[in-house]
């Protein structure tokens, strides 16, 4: 019982110790530094060290009391240079440990625009010996310049978008804002709070892109119709052989804007339920056969022969019956269109596993031309093409294989693209088996 308690009472000890240690930065550095000088002045002789250990006790006992007595701040990492008047300015220890803690740069400067406090968040971005200098020599950005010396002229709060061309271009919003803080005379204080806007720029910027690859494709076919429509009123109204050739390509183009439609309508179809995960179970050998009985009179146009392999009681998985029929469809058919000189196409599936998780592979491979490596990265990027051209020629989109990510994305699947030139490609996916 008494160890028991002893030992309690030598782990508060320890607790306290490590607690004075870590929080009482400033107590430390002086019972440090008060330690060394007696410990010199009695090695040199110049302090008898009975009288040297006596006088340092009593000061550490005083620089302790003191720490108790004013509750000394945790060590915060908030870079701050007038520390009493920050403190006053904006609280203690847990204000500006929150300050530190918000993912958002923030600084704030003096009236005469000196950085006085930066959180962690800031210094990247102002360095870690910006207090104490003018905000114009950390931060050389001439439009939130000129916000701050506008809020210091006329006390309004106001934002400002800038960018940040190097090392990589970033964007961010400045909020900057007189701060009426109390305690702290003149000069007054004022607040610059930086906002990260990259990420929301390029998800706008592949928005407005997105738009206008589509709108580009649209036009293409639109003004080809428009021209045969055209061309059968004028000069070919009565020539029937030259009608029935322009009424063919027509339907191509009309083909060709069906299929673009369809596909862009299924792809905001599948990004609009890409977070609810699909809940039917699935036997994928069911769906492949589906997709290859539909593909086989193409494959006999084209001399193809479709293989497919998969073992007996292959788990099924969890899916979305449709969407993973795309999948299938989308992979064979481009093995079909684009590798159909290796006159064979393989649909494997196996089971599999992912970090200890079991999975279902589904691979399609084609001995074709193959694809270059530095194509690979970008394939599933919409409307992204190896060559332009030669995917319309045989009735591409450009937004097969960003369709099978999304859904494969959906499924909480991965998708491998490997392919060798001259060799061919092989698509892998992997979906998580059910249950
Ligand atoms: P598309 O409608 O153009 O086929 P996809 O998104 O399905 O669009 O494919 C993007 C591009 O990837 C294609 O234009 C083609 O260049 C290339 N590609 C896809 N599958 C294959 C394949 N099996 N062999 C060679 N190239 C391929």
């Amino acid at each position: 019982m008494a160890a028991a308690e002893g030992g309690s009472r030598l782990r508060q000890g320890r607790v306290w110790l490590r607690d004075f240690w870590s929080r009482w930065t400033g107590t430390r550095t002086f019972v440090v530094t008060a330690a060394f000088i007696f410990l010199m002045l009695s090695v040199t002789g110049a302090l008898h060290p009975s009288a040297a250990f006596v006088s340092f006790l009593l000061l550490a006992g005083i620089a302790v009391a003191r720490a108790i007595a004013v509750g000394e701040t945790a060590p915060i990492r908030i870079q701050s240079r007038h520390d009493e008047s920050t403190r006053s300015a904006f609280g203690t220890a847990p204000t500006l440990a929150i300050l530190n803690r918000l993912p958002d740069p923030l600084f704030v400067l003096d009236g005469t625009g000196r950085v006085m406090l930066g959180n962690e968040a800031a210094e990247p971005l102002i360095g870690k010996s910006a207090v104490g200098r003018h905000v114009a020599t950390v931060l050389r950005v001439a439009p939130l310049i000129a916000a701050i010396e506008s809020v210091m002229q006329d006390g309004t709060a106001r934002s400002v978008e800038y960018a940040v061309p190097v090392p990589v271009e970033r964007y961010f919003n400045a909020f900057v804002a007189p701060i009426a803080a109390e305690g702290v005379g003149e000069p007054s204080l004022y607040l610059v709070l930086l906002h990260d806007l990259t990420d929301a720029k390029r998800v706008e910027t592949m928005r407005v892109d997105f738009v206008a690859f589509a709108s580009h494709e649209l036009k293409t076919p639109l003004a080809s119709l428009s021209g045969f429509v055209d061309t059968l009123r004028g000069h070919a109204k009565d020539d029937p052989e030259a009608r029935e050739k322009f009424l063919g390509i027509m339907a191509d183009q009309a083909g060709r804007m069906r299929r673009l439609i369809e596909d862009l309508l299924s792809l905001s179809r599948i990004e609009l339920r890409e977070h609810v995960r699909p809940s039917d179970t699935i036997d994928l050998l069911g769906v492949v056969s589906d997709v290859t009985d539909g593909l086989t009179p193409v494959a006999q146009q084209y001399g193809v022969e479709i293989a497919v392999t998969a073992p007996a009681n292959l788990p099924r998985i969890r899916g979305d019956r449709e969407e993973l029929a795309q999948v299938v469809q989308n992979l064979a058919d481009n093995a079909l269109r684009y590798g159909r000189s290796g006159k064979r196409v393989e649909i494997a599936l196996a089971p599999d596993e992912k970090a200890g998780r079991p999975m279902v592979r589904l691979s399609v491979r084609d001995f074709g031309p193959g694809i270059a490596k530095e194509h690979l990265p970008r394939l599933t990027e919409r409307f992204y093409r190896v060559d332009a051209a030669a995917s319309r020629a045989k009735g591409g989109t450009g937004l097969g294989l960003a369709i099978v990510k999304h859904i494969v994305n959906r499924h909480q699947g991965t998708l491998q693209i490997e392919s060798e030139i001259g060799q061919g490609s092989v698509f892998t996916v992997l979906f998580p088996v059910a249950g």
